[in-house]
């Protein structure tokens, strides 16, 4: 910009220049010529009456001539005869005319002229009328005013031309000089305010990229262009103060700085953590009115697939106390540790440790991951207590894995914020858990039972299955309390509950019906014949186990079962338990350690009885 301007005003200042000098040697042309004009006029002034004398002392014309031509600066002259003359005087000192100018004059008898310009001379030539006069009428036969003949004279004005380039040089050169004063000193007072624009521009475009720098002042500049300056730099300086500040205390509360972004602007630092703040706390509100677990899961998985552009990962919680590992939500292609690790969950390092497990310096961190190509990120997010919550990222590349890295604590920072509302659900279904399962054998009750024959019974008769009923009883229960206490009782029937979940399929549901009383309930089973087989296989296994009631002593236990099938016996539900009862009741009553089918005719015997 600077160049800019010097570049412009010079250019001004030569056009200038030219155009003075331009008008000058214009004027100093109209000049040369007029005056020229003006002296040929007197020259033929002076060669007129000359020649008036000449001609009438018949003296010589030719040397008068002569002498005149020598006159400085006259280059040629000669005379010529209009017609008039010419058929008067056949011998005149007067030629016939030269050229058109000449025949003009003599026809017009007006005074005109022509310049002619070389490169180094310059020539006017003037031809002036002789027109007749008093002196004239003696000898000629002419009227007074009568063109007689022409007067043509060949001026050099270069002498005048020189003079006026000479003085054009003086213009040109008094121009220049004052062209390099005004530009050497437009230089020195311009100088710092060039200087000083081209700082603040620097110093703009860099606060817009988030550096906040003062300028420098530099020196002669006006005192009040020195204050704007000076006040400028205040403002900078509280930009960056405050929008640091700002930054500083954001990133507390959200605990993520994205490393891309960083050294740029921290106005747009702030913008996209107060962007993510609202995100989180959006996020957190939808969570909190999250009916299930699994519904915030998914919801931080959508986050983590939109937001974070994850599309490699997989939750799963992992229970230490119970030894379970249940797969939650799988996005993409994930959890390479899975087979391995599924039946040793306390084998899963990000539990164990309760720790991240990365694969960015030791790729054998876990030993389970067998995708050798991929790397993972395995984040532990602690639920309850015992409870672990893993996040287990897959990338393909390094890159991908230290950019999840960078955001980690931006993700977890999500899950912390779902962690109190997993939480709730969680304790919600351990308690319906809990109001359902029976405290010592982990079985369900009654109540449970209640709650959900309304669902299963409707589906199972949609489906056209049946059900085998088995209501089963342990033989002389109370004496093993009597003679061992209330504990080995409790014992006996945690063996019992045991072999129960270990001989029926995970789909059946076992049921502490009172006391010593269960129900087995098999689902789906596909004949009368299948279910007396599974009854007679858990007789057969209770029968043989051996149970330790103190040091050494064992005993053993049998249990009476009744079997009543659904809908085959009856198509309402409590009919059929009833009818297990009755065959359970008959078992008792044949000696125990038995399998009983109901039939029509023990409902009838039970009732009389
Ligand atoms: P039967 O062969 O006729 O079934 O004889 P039984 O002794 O098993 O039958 P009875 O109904 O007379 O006895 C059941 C006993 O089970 C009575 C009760 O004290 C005991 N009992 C019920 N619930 C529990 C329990 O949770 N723990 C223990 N230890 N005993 C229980
Ligand atoms: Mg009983
Ligand atoms: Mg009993």
């Amino acid at each position: 910009m600077k160049k800019n301007i010097i570049v412009q005003f010079l250019i001004l200042l030569i056009l200038v220049a030219i155009f003075i000098t331009g008008i000058s040697l214009y004027n100093l042309r109209t000049v040369s010529i007029k005056s020229s004009v003006t002296s040929a006029e007197s020259i033929s002034e002076v060669i007129k009456s000359g020649l008036d004398l000449h001609i009438k002392d018949n003296s010589n014309v030719d040397e008068f001539l002569k002498s005149v031509s020598s006159m400085k600066n006259v280059k040629d002259l000669w005379l010529v005869k209009s017609d008039l003359i010419s058929s008067q005087f056949e011998n005149s000192k007067f030629k016939d005319p030269k050229d058109d100018l000449d025949r003009t004059v003599l026809r017009a008898g007006k005074t005109k002229y022509i310049v002619s310009e070389g490169f180094i001379n310059t020539n006017v030539r003037v031809t002036i009328p002789y027109n007749a006069n008093v002196t004239c009428l003696s000898c000629h036969n002419v009227k007074e005013g009568q063109t007689l003949g022409a007067i043509s004279i060949v001026l050099d004005v270069s002498t005048l031309k020189e003079i006026g380039i000479r003085s054009i040089y003086v213009i040109i050169t008094i121009i220049l000089l004052a062209v390099i004063m005004v530009f050497l000193f437009s230089k020195k007072v311009f100088n710092p305010y060039f200087s000083l624009y081209t700082k603040l521009r620097d110093n703009i475009n860099q606060a817009k990229v988030g550096k906040f720098i003062n300028i420098s002042i530099p020196p002669g500049l006006s005192s009040e262009v020195v204050q704007v300056t000076k006040d400028y730099n205040n403002l900078i300086t509280i930009f960056k103060d405050t929008s640091l500040d700002i930054d500083e205390k954001l990133q507390g509360f959200v605990g993520y700085r994205d490393k891309t972004t960083l050294n740029t602007n921290p106005l747009n630092e702030s913008k996209d953590i107060i962007d993510n703040l609202s995100n989180l706390y959006q996020f957190k509100k939808q969570v909190e009115l999250d009916n299930t677990k699994n519904e915030i899961y998914n919801r931080i998985a959508q986050v983590f697939e939109n937001k974070f552009n994850l599309k490699n990962f997989t939750f799963f919680e992992i229970d230490i106390k119970k030894q379970k590992m249940e797969r939650i939500i799988s996005v993409g292609e994930s959890l390479f540790c899975y087979d391995s690790i599924k039946d040793n969950p306390h084998l899963c390092r990000a539990a164990r440790t309760k720790s991240d497990v990365i694969s960015i310096d030791f790729h054998e961190s876990c030993p389970f991951f067998n995708k050798k190509d991929k790397f993972y990120y395995c984040l532990n997010i602690d639920i309850i207590e015992n409870l672990y919550l893993i996040v287990h990222f897959v990338t393909d590349t390094k890159e991908e894995l230290e950019e999840i890295k960078n955001k980690s604590l931006f993700i977890s920072r999500f899950l912390k914020e779902a962690r109190p509302a997993v939480e709730v659900k969680l304790l919600m279904q351990a308690l319906e858990e809990s109001a359902f399962k029976d405290g010592l054998t982990q079985l369900y009750n009654r109540k449970f039972l209640d709650e959900n024959l309304k669902i299963l019974i409707p589906q199972i008769k949609r489906d056209k299955k049946n059900i085998g009923l088995l209501m089963l009883d342990m033989d002389h229960f109370k004496a093993v309390n009597d003679e061992y206490g209330h504990d080995i009782g409790d014992k006996v029937l945690k063996e019992l509950s045991r072999i129960l979940e270990e001989n029926v399929r995970e789909s059946d549901i076992l049921v502490r019906y009172g006391g010593e009383e269960f129900m087995v309930l098999l689902i789906g089973v596909d004949s009368e014949e299948s279910a007396l087989a599974i009854a007679h296989k858990i007789g057969a296994k209770v029968r043989e186990n051996e149970i330790d009631v103190y040091a050494g002593t064992t005993i053993k236990k049998t249990v009476s079962m009744g079997l009543s099938m659904f809908p085959e016996d009856s198509s309402s539900f409590e009919t059929v338990v009833k009818n297990a009862d009755i065959a359970l009741y008959e078992a008792k009553s044949n000696g125990r350690d038995k399998v009983v089918r109901y039939t029509k005719e023990q409902k009838t015997s039970v009732e009389l009885f």
